[in-house]
């Protein structure tokens, strides 16, 4: 079985141990402590063939730091989340794409997935999916996906499109 190492990284408190967590472990935790670190895995089945996953779900200062730095490089895929409650939190993960392109290479061609979570809180979001679909074709057609992990909406789908990225673009091992 081939293992992919995805790391998962976007402001606080946008929702990314909720998202793990739902992927990972199939429930929602409502309050996750803002400073655990902590990568799971697990097997699973995309396209009728497993794979070994490992979600490292980070946390801490927004601030790019050595460490994170580290993640980055050892990280095959990424999963770039905002919370569609909140613009801020969009032009923090703009900001981390070019964290990783400055890390991976200019040119290169690394699996990613951009996420907009608490698509439950229909009342409270202040970004359109036009404004997200003028981004993905800016970024060369990168998949964006509105997710709920409250209400279970689309994550799984994030972590297949990712799979099926890294299958495509990391070589053997
Ligand atoms: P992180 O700092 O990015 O890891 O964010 P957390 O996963 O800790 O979530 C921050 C807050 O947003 C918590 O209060 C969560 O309960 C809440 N949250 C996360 N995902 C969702 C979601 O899909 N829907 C709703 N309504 N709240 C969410
Ligand atoms: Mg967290």
């Amino acid at each position: 079985m081939r293992e992919f190492k995805a790391v998962v990284l976007g402001a606080g408190g946008v929702g990314k141990s909720a998202l793990a967590v739902r992927f990972v472990r199939n429930e929602f935790v409502e309050v996750y402590d803002p400073t655990i670190e902590e990568a799971y895995r697990r097997a699973f089945e995309v396209d009728g063939e497993m794979s070994m996953i490992e979600v490292l779900d980070t946390a801490g200062a927004d601030q790019f730091t050595a460490l994170k730095e580290m993640y980055i490089q050892h990280g095959q895929g990424f999963v770039l989340v905002f919370s569609l409650t909140q613009e801020s939190t969009l032009r923090e993960v703009e900001s981390l794409r070019q964290q990783i392109y400055r890390i991976k290479g200019e040119n290169s061609n690394f699996p990613l997935v951009l996420v907009g979570t608490k698509l439950d809180l229909a009342s409270e979001r202040e970004i359109p999916t036009s404004t997200l679909d003028e981004l993905s074709s800016r970024w060369g057609g990168v998949p964006i996906f509105e997710t709920s992990a409250k209400r279970n909406w689309h994550v799984q789908d994030v972590f297949a499109e990712l799979v099926r990225q890294m299958r495509q673009r990391i070589p053997f091992e």
